[in-house]
């Protein structure tokens, strides 16, 4: 069992402490991190978590997911920074039907914490009336408008105009957001 400050995580936990670079001098702020997935069937080409995560653009619900997450949010500290996700998408398609983020995002209402969702879904949307009663801020990736060169990228991933609108709504409705205009893809120029 590995210590962290005040939280004790076991290695049935799901919520864990973020700190992959462990730099002594790093100045982002103590986080954890969930993954409701494992997995992700965005296929993005270019996705490092592909390259650790056995069948990885296979996605599957974590075992005991629900029952899981309520007791790790048991003991994780007020006010602590959840991010969702860093190594697959909780609004992947599968999320439609099996609706295990909206179930963890209920379990979050009753608890004191900001989540910090990253995504490339519009899917998000759905949950508008849960994401307005917490204390959470929305990232969504566009990597390029061009529908050619996404579909080379993240060929299962939603159009990145659907993204754009996401985040409009989610803006008008008062939910801070962010942009994440990445990886760069450095133009190669032809000879
Ligand atoms: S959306 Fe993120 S986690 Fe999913 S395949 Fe793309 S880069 Fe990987």
């Amino acid at each position: 069992m590995k210590k962290v400050k005040n939280f004790s995580f076991q290695s049935t936990s799901l919520i864990k402490p973020f700190d992959p670079w462990g730099f002594p001098l790093c100045t982002c702020p103590k986080k954890f991190s969930f993954d409701p997935y494992t997995g992700c069937s965005h296929c993005c080409i270019y996705c490092y978590a592909a390259s650790y995560i056995p069948n990885f653009y296979l996605p599957r619900i974590k075992k005991d997911l629900i029952k899981r997450v309520m007791k790790d949010c048991q003991k994780i500290p007020k006010n602590s920074i959840i991010s969702v996700s860093n190594s697959s998408d909780p609004y992947q398609p599968m999320e439609k039907k099996y609706q295990q983020f909206r179930k963890c995002l209920k379990i979050f209402q009753n608890f004191d914490f900001k989540i910090l969702i990253i995504t490339k879904s519009d899917l998000i949307l759905r949950d508008l009336d849960l994401l307005k009663k917490l204390k959470c801020a929305v990232t969504i990736t566009i990597t390029t408008f061009k529908k050619e060169i996404l579909k080379k990228l993240e060929p299962k991933a939603p159009d990145s105009d659907k993204r754009l609108k996401a985040l409009k709504i989610l803006s008008e409705n008062k939910i801070p957001v962010g942009l994440r205009f990445n990886p760069i893809f450095p133009l190669s120029k032809r000879q």
